[in-house]
């Protein structure tokens, strides 16, 4: 059997999950990338680290187009997955002004979808594995100072459903459940002025999950530091 570590990233196709690909591509894990849409990028990092990425197609509102991934790999089989996929939803960024479209739309995105997908590719991971969701400290009530509110709410309530899953389903199995804060980055979502690169982020987002595995829940940000709820 082959010793070489098998990550899942869902929401792969730029930015964070796109570094994370090439990251732990280059680090020698295997790596399963998810994609909506074709991605050049990813086609790209697949072509510089042969045989190392594999691309598959998910959308985390859409139950059907992950529901054939435990059959495809098999139960046991991965020792990390990350849910990376996210966005910022409208940009009025306003609780006065969303209309139930808006909310149902981020909501799905960030907070139910990314769960949702966590819950069924959990058998994957074998005992002991990582399942990490990308949050954002923005999803922290203890730092917010306001605004953002539709992006905090739904990151909020990933983190809260992220601690579900840990009590629930993931502690019987040891396995480590993290709301991982990639820091400012400097992609589509975070913007050119971002205070970090993708690079830099990704290094460090691959040390959180290569050294987690002790179990429990975790919210940490991409240097290890812990980040209060
Ligand atoms: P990005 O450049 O906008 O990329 C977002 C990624 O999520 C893309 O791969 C996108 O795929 C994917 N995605 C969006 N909706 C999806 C869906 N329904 N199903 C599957 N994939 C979907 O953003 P990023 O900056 O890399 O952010 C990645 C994660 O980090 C997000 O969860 C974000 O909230 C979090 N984060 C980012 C920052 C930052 O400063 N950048 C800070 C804190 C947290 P498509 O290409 O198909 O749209």
């Amino acid at each position: 059997m082959s010793d070489t570590r098998k990550i899942l990233i869902i929401g792969a196709s730029r930015g964070i999950g796109l570094g994370l690909t090439r990251e732990f591509a280059g680090r020698g894990w295997h790596v399963v990338a998810s994609e909506r849409t074709p991605s050049d990028g990813l086609r790209d990092a697949a072509q510089s680290h042969e045989n190392a990425v594999e691309i598959v197609t998910v959308d985390v509102t859409k139950p059907d187009t992950y529901q054939g991934l435990s059959s495809k790999f098999g139960e046991g089989t991965l020792d990390a997955i990350i849910v990376n996929a996210g966005i910022t939803g409208a940009s009025h960024q306003s609780a006065e002004q969303a209309t139930d479209d808006e909310i149902a739309h981020v909501m799905q995105t960030n907070a139910y979808g990314p769960v949702r997908v966590g819950k069924a590719l959990l058998p994957l991971l074998k005992d002991g594995g990582t399942l990490a969701f990308m949050s954002s400290l923005m999803g922290s009530i203890a730092d917010s100072s306001g605004a953002y509110e539709f992006y905090r709410v739904s990151k909020v309530g990933l983190n809260m459903l992220a601690k579900g899953i840990s009590e629930q389903q993931a502690k019987e199995r040891k396995i480590e459940v993290l709301s991982l804060h990639p820091g400012w980055v400097q992609t589509d979502m975070g913007g050119p002025n971002a205070s970090i690169t993708v690079a830099e982020s990704c290094t460090g987002l691959a040390d959180v999950v290569e050294k987690a595995g002790g179990g429990g829940y975790h919210f940490v940000d991409y240097t290890g530091e812990a980040i209060a709820f």
